[in-house]
């Protein structure tokens, strides 16, 4: 029995690390477990991909006193990457939930209930913010992308903008004939088709589908990790999925985070990849520089390392680069 945000939980410190272990164990994240008598020393799920060799982010046992503060039972403190935080919140950003009251509320669940009417533990609890996240038809998909294939025009357009048919084929890119437009369908970590973004061949406007959380996702991450790509690949981070596709197209990794503002949503996601070496490549103007800080205040926490690129063209983003110089693109930007 511990006592978390002065409410009794009963269950001990060890027992719910050995719980979060199993429920991601998949992941390989808490994998060691080491009880030092005050404190149990994990492998922190916060740096390195979450695959540290060594344990070494603490969770204490017991409740600390200092002279201006009481820690609670289930106080985090890396010692590596200097995560801290109380287990609510430690719960919460392993999960990826939305705020430290939902981590609670998980202990309070999990271990405040008889055992009879405690609910299964879901081994994929982690499903975006509601709990559930929208799916598209996978017929639609197929349907769409056999549409591309069937349409020289719409091929044609896309090896236009520097995208390979190889690449078309994995990202599965789509047709809609209806309305004239190419569809790039947006997937969950989890490998759920949320949403398609879409461009017209006519005219350059952009097409996004109402009523669903465009920023939930990051484009190209669940190719990523669904292909088992080496945690230390670098990383290309792009605004826009064209970009993306362009870069991958010339054998680049990349990711879109479809717009020049990165979401919590979208940040949580990386973190839950191993994924740590990154290239900032959002577009040549002001907004696409911002958007470069931003992102590297907001990762850089969690272990993320950057390269910046000065841009030695005057263009506006990497794909156009790529149409202008093709294979040499990469001549004119300056890594820093
Ligand atoms: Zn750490």
């Amino acid at each position: 029995m511990i006592t978390v945000w002065n409410t009794p939980i009963a269950a001990s410190v060890d027992q719910i690390l050995r719980d979060l272990k199993m429920m991601f164990y998949a992941e390989g994240l808490l994998k060691d477990q080491n009880n030092t008598g005050s404190d149990v020393m994990v492998t922190c799920p916060f740096h390195k991909g979450g695959h540290e060799r060594k344990p070494s982010c603490g969770v204490s046992l017991r409740e600390k006193k200092t002279p201006d503060k009481t820690y609670e039972a289930g106080t985090v403190h890396c010692y590596t990457c200097g995560y801290t935080a109380d287990l609510p919140t430690f719960i919460k950003d392993l999960f990826g939930m939305d705020n430290s009251m939902e981590g609670f509320k998980w202990l309070v669940g999990h271990y405040n209930y008889s055992a009879n009417d405690r609910e299964e533990i879901s081994f994929d609890f982690y499903r975006g913010e509601d709990g559930k996240e929208p799916e598209m038809d996978g017929d639609q998909v197929y349907q769409y992308h056999q549409n591309l294939r069937n349409s020289l025009r719409a091929v044609r357009y896309l090896e236009g903008r520097c995208i390979s048919r190889e690449v078309m084929r994995l990202f599965n890119l789509g047709y809609d004939p209806s309305d004239d437009v190419v569809l790039f369908p947006v997937y969950s970590r989890s490998g759920n088709v949320l949403f398609f973004k879409s461009r017209s061949l006519a005219g350059k406007h952009f097409f996004n589908a109402k009523d669903v959380d465009k920023t939930a996702a990051v484009y190209g991450l669940y190719q990523t990790v669904d292909g088992g790509i080496p945690e230390d690949t670098e990383i290309w981070l792009v605004e826009s999925e064209i970009d993306a596709l362009s870069l991958i197209s010339r054998g680049v990794l990349a990711w879109a985070f479809m717009g020049s503002d990165i979401s919590d949503k979208q940040v949580k996601e990386m973190i839950r990849t191993p994924y740590r070496r990154f290239v900032i490549a959002t577009d040549n103007d002001e907004a696409g520089r911002k958007a470069a800080r931003m992102i590297k205040d907001k990762l850089i926490p969690y272990g993320f390392r950057f390269f910046n690129l000065r841009w030695l063209a005057d263009v506006k983003d990497v794909n156009e680069l790529i149409q202008k110089y093709g294979d040499d693109f990469m001549g004119y930007l300056h890594r820093y």
